[in-house]
């Protein structure tokens, strides 16, 4: 006989059968389940929320993953690489207004020349902010040797997400061919591990062919993998890309939407000290999704501080939310809506996977 829902919450750990309970949980059980992700979160890293300002500096982008609207193939975008003196203006900006981070993100591309210039603008970013100003990078599948690279000039946290942990799953979301293989994506999870970044990976939920096994599956991955940082979110169709085709089959939005604060949840009490990121898709499907997230558990935040005129550019799903604000209304508007979902923000701090340094 499966125990109560009350003391499955009280465990700390799960089976594969027990998270999909959780995840299918609605109405008071998602309720009780909510509660006891922010208790463990309050009591293991506390209320602070940490910035990590966002810079989209690219969205070119050499993959062509089925999902995805700045897919190389999509040919309605119009493509654009931020300068290097607005990088460092945004990372300034950053600097400036004590967000102890920041985020570097863009679509892939690993030529040489790209590499060194990832390298300088590390290293005249930490440069410039007197190396208070932490870095993580997510720019796709990249050689040992640049990541490392990378990691000399001062990147110290990357954030590659799996997609999915489920090699089938991930082979119907990305073309058949040897630049999208899932043997080689984590194989650059592992890469980044040995490395001594602070690694970090995560999902998207609501994806056509997705099961409740495959997500507690992924679950279950994450834990086995000892990552430091999770960034997960919902799957949003973009009407560009091949995998539109399955819009009718997809959960409607509400549904995948608090299936993602479910995943959250349920990450929460199983990986207590990591570091959960709050998805700006979640935003997209909801005006306080972000609030939302944080409340049950996550912890970090990343208002977008990409020059605005391109924000409209980097357009992975559709109804993206904040494309027309400038990088101060996103810090105004933030403050407001964190302090909302009773957290507090670690201003200055870079905030630190707890489990990254517990792991150490
Ligand atoms: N190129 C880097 C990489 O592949 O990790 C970073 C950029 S990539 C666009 C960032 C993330 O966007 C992906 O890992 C994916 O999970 C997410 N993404 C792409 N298309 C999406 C969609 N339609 N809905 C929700 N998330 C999406």
């Amino acid at each position: 006989m499966d125990i109560s829902f009350d003391t499955l919450l009280q465990k700390d750990s799960f089976t594969k059968e027990e998270i999909i309970r959780l995840l299918k949980a609605s109405g008071e059980q998602e309720k009780a389940l909510f509660k006891r992700s922010h208790d463990v979160k309050l009591k293991h890293i506390g209320n602070k929320v940490y910035f990590r300002g966002l810079v989209e500096f690219s969205n070119i982008c050499k993959k062509d993953c089925l999902y995805c609207g700045i897919r190389a193939s999509n040919k309605m975008v119009n493509r654009y690489d931020i300068a290097d003196d607005q990088i460092l203006k945004a990372a300034k900006f950053a600097h400036e207004h004590n967000y102890g981070s920041m985020v570097l993100q863009a679509g892939e591309r690993s030529d040489p020349a790209f590499v060194d210039r990832i390298c300088q603008l590390l290293k005249d970013i930490k440069k410039l902010s007197n190396n208070e100003l932490g870095i993580t990078i997510s720019i796709g599948e990249q050689t040992k040797e640049t990541y490392q690279k990378w990691f000399d000039a001062g990147a110290h946290r990357y954030l590659l997400r799996i997609e999915s942990s489920n090699p089938k799953l991930y082979s119907k979301i990305h073309p058949d061919n040897k630049e999208h293989a899932h043997a080689t994506r984590l194989a650059c999870l592992k890469s980044l591990q040995d490395i001594g970044y602070q690694t970090g990976t995560g999902v998207m939920i609501g994806l056509p062919f997705q099961t409740y096994e495959d997500l507690a599956n992924d679950i279950l991955f994450m834990k086995e993998f000892d990552i430091d940082m999770v960034g997960m979110g919902p799957f949003i169709e973009h009407d560009q890309t091949p995998l539109y085709e399955y819009k009718d089959d997809l959960m409607n939005l509400n549904d995948r939407f608090r299936l993602t604060l479910r995943m959250i949840s349920v990450l929460r009490i199983i990986m207590k000290d990591i570091n959960i990121a709050s998805a700006t898709a979640l935003q997209a499907i909801d005006p306080l999704g972000r609030e939302k997230a944080l409340k049950i558990g996550a912890n970090i935040i990343m208002p977008n501080i990409t020059p605005t005129q391109e924000r409209a550019n980097y357009l992975l799903y559709q109804n993206k939310p904040c494309i027309d604000e400038g990088a101060d209304d996103c810090t105004n508007c933030m403050e407001a809506r964190i302090n909302m979902a009773d957290g507090e923000i670690g201003y200055g701090q870079w905030g630190d996977s707890l489990h990254y340094k517990s792991r150490r």
